[in-house]
């Protein structure tokens, strides 16, 4: 069984990012990334900071957007116009999730797809099931440049996919697909899930639920990708997966924390810098 370490990969793509940001810095282009937080979700505050840090230690610069709970919906799409006509401003980004009053959809709409560094606007997400280039979603973006970096070839692999959510689910499985992958995407209402687990020679799982995939649910050598953020009682974190257990039997693993985490903010940072050198 092998680790595959997303902290010692993330590092090593950050250092590549602040080569390329210094090289664009030199031609007098400075990438720079908009990042609005609205409300007091301290979950979201906490991954706003670790993108401003991340920014900050690659030479990209990070404008930040720290608004009141009450911003209207109509503030934060004038904020998003502008920045769209900004040139200084290479990539925008929305922390989700939004308090009740603003509509995420019409916000991510109103993002122009050159600057949708999260790939979640509906031009990206189309691009992306065309096969395309676009701006990926960060973290299935993640996830495949992981298997590349442990030289896990995913073509005519059985793939399962837990989960069916816009921004891990259902990219993955096109990232998957386009890399000739054969998947299956499962959900809450999928019945007899084992049996599809037990076929799979990739899992990847993203359901938020503590330990859910469990060793007697893979088959060996499988290789289990866990995305699940869970925040136990005691404070401790843990993924989807069943890891004391599962691990063992697999032929590769991410932890959690320190799998795929690391890398969604590093695919963050290079879809910014992908944008400032279409904008040069
Ligand atoms: P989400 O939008 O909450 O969707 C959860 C998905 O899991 C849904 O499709 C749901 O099915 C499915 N599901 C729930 N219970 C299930 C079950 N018992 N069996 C099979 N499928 C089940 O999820 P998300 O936003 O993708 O996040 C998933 C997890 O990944 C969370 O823990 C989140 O914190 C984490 N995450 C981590 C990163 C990172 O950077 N590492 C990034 C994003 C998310 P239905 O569609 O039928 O409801």
């Amino acid at each position: 069984m092998q680790i595959i370490n997303g902290k010692d990969t993330s590092n090593k793509v950050k250092e590549e990012i602040k080569l390329e940001a210094d090289k664009l810095i030199k031609l007098g282009k400075t990438p720079a990334l908009a990042v609005i937080l609205v409300g007091n979700d301290k979950a979201s505050a906490t991954y706003v900071s670790s993108k401003e840090k991340a920014c900050n230690l690659c030479n990209i610069k990070s404008i930040m957007y720290r608004l009141p709970e009450d911003t209207t919906q109509d503030y934060l799409l004038s904020l998003i116009d502008d920045l769209n006509k900004d040139d200084s401003v290479d990539g925008i980004l929305v922390q989700l999730p939004l308090p009740k009053q603003i509509d995420s959809t019409k916000i991510l709409e109103k993002i122009s797809p050159d600057k949708d560094v999260d790939g979640f606007n509906a031009v990206n997400v189309g691009k992306l099931s065309l096969g395309l280039d676009c701006f990926i979603p960060c973290t299935p973006k993640g996830i495949m440049r992981l298997l590349d970096e442990y030289k896990i070839d995913v073509s005519g692999k059985n793939v399962c996919v837990i989960g069916r959510s816009n921004i891990v689910g259902k990219p993955i499985a096109n990232l998957m697909i386009n890399s000739n992958a054969t998947v299956t995407i499962t959900h809450s209402k999928t019945k007899n899930l084992s049996s599809i687990t037990k076929q799979a020679d990739i899992i990847v799982v993203a359901i938020g639920k503590a330990k859910f995939l469990k060793a007697d649910m893979i088959k060996d050598k499988a290789v289990v990708i866990d995305v699940g953020i869970n925040r136990l009682d005691d404070g401790s974190l843990v993924g989807d997966v069943d890891f004391e257990n599962v691990a063992n039997k697999c032929e590769f693993i991410t932890p959690v924390p320190g799998g795929v985490g690391p890398m969604t903010i590093a695919m963050l940072l290079e879809n910014t810098i992908k944008s400032a050198k279409l904008r040069k």
